[in-house]
């Protein structure tokens, strides 16, 4: 077996069935591995190089950083924290953010935030959540449950809060799990793990309405659809809604962990204060310098403009490759962020797609996925029909 993956096997924890494989160093929208084979990236490190590998620019403002300071905490300003926090309010249409390691422990941020908002209005602790089926929001269980210091607990317990589960694009089903408990409905604006399921304008709209009405709050979870994946900043801009709370990580950062969870000034003035959350890595200067320089090159390459042109294409390559394979069964996607439903296992199509050089990813039990970088064009499209149309044709 290869020296890497021996050496992996041996030490890491098997929390992965990782393929065999030892990716080496990436180029545009190509990676290659320590064998030096070449493969199309239509993963991008699930959602994450949104701006393909090996950009310059962003390499330069890295560099720049590291030879000034990487880290220096949150009881200090920075230029860099300053301008990062500045321009992706801006763009996500928030007033307010606090930067995280993670996707999931922005969903933390988020609901902390929610169960503090409610316990500002009435003193209680006994707020409930109402999320989805088929969501994902990520992998920690609650650091803060564990936490001795009762001052850091007391707003949020209790800690794990109750959870009722409803359908995506089943209003009725939201509006049944909803209570006078109920603090905040958490949901993202197209699931991913889960299978990808876009939220229909009407569902988005009626959670809003119902949010609105009750003073819950409504949290969208933009980790994997945000930063441009569907075409929009924010996959809920294209929707008559303003959510209280936004989560974002996977593309914000380009490849360094960053995450964030954003909100309204109303939010923002009636719950977290000082002393209520904190990271002691969250959002340090060299983080905040590549969320800074990822949304100017947003602006210079035109990534939106580029997801719209292609997407039409995407979609219009994926209904064939729908109509022509019996073992394809529905097609489903926003912009860059694509499900094909199949008969057969994904992870078979994964597999052999990728010893023919394209890398996709799956979700759910039976969807494959694609998160391709947001700079591909045409082009990589046809090469990407051309491979999976073959392993297509294999397993009808
Ligand atoms: C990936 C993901 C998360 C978790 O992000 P991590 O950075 O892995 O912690 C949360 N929500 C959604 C929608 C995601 O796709």
């Amino acid at each position: 077996m290869n020296k890497t993956i021996e050496l992996a096997e041996e030490h890491l924890l098997h929390t992965y069935n990782r393929f065999p494989v030892v990716l080496d160093y990436g180029k545009g929208v190509k990676l290659y591995d320590t064998d030096g084979k070449e493969y199309l990236d239509f993963y991008s490190g699930i959602g994450v190089h949104a701006l393909g590998y090996d950009v310059e620019e962003y390499k330069d403002a890295l560099k720049a950083q590291i030879d000034k300071i990487i880290h220096v905490s949150n009881l200090y300003y920075t230029d860099v924290c300053a301008e990062a926090a500045c321009k992706l309010t801006k763009v996500a249409k928030m007033d307010r953010v606090f930067f995280t390691n993670s996707g999931a422990e922005a969903i933390e941020g988020a609901l902390k935030t929610a169960l503090k908002y409610a316990y500002n209005k009435d003193g209680k602790n006994d707020h409930e959540i109402v999320a989805l089926d088929h969501s994902f929001h990520g992998r920690t269980c609650g650091a803060l449950a564990v936490t001795g210091k009762a001052a850091y607990r007391e707003a949020f317990e209790p800690l794990i809060s109750k959870v009722n589960f409803a359908n995506m694009n089943d209003l009725q089903s939201v509006t049944d799990a909803v209570n006078d408990k109920t603090c905040a409905i958490i949901l993202e604006t197209v699931q991913g793990e889960g299978g990808i399921y876009p939220a229909t304008k009407e569902f988005i709209e009626g959670v809003y309405k119902l949010c609105k009405e009750k003073d819950i709050l409504l949290i969208l979870d933009e980790v994997q659809c945000g930063m441009g994946r569907t075409g929009y900043m924010y996959a809920w801009q294209q929707y008559d809604i303003v959510p209280d709370v936004v989560t974002s990580a996977k593309g914000l950062g380009n490849g360094v962990p960053v995450g964030a969870f954003m909100m309204t000034e109303k939010v923002a003035k009636n719950s977290l204060v000082a002393g209520d959350h904190g990271s002691t890595y969250g959002g340090n200067p060299l983080v905040c310098a590549a969320v800074s320089k990822v949304l100017d090159l947003f602006e210079e390459k035109k990534i939106l403009e580029n997801v719209n042109t292609v997407t039409p294409y995407l979609n219009k390559k994926l209904d064939e490759l729908t109509a022509k394979h019996a073992c394809v069964t529905a097609h489903r996607g926003m912009g860059f962020m694509q499900g094909l439903e199949l008969t057969v296992k994904p992870g078979d199509v994964v597999n052999k797609c990728m010893d023919k050089g394209l890398l996709l990813l799956t979700a759910g039990t039976n969807v494959l996925r694609m998160l391709p970088p947001l700079v591909i064009t045409n082009d990589d499209v046809d090469k990407m029909y051309a491979i999976l149309d073959e392993v297509l044709t294999d397993m009808d």
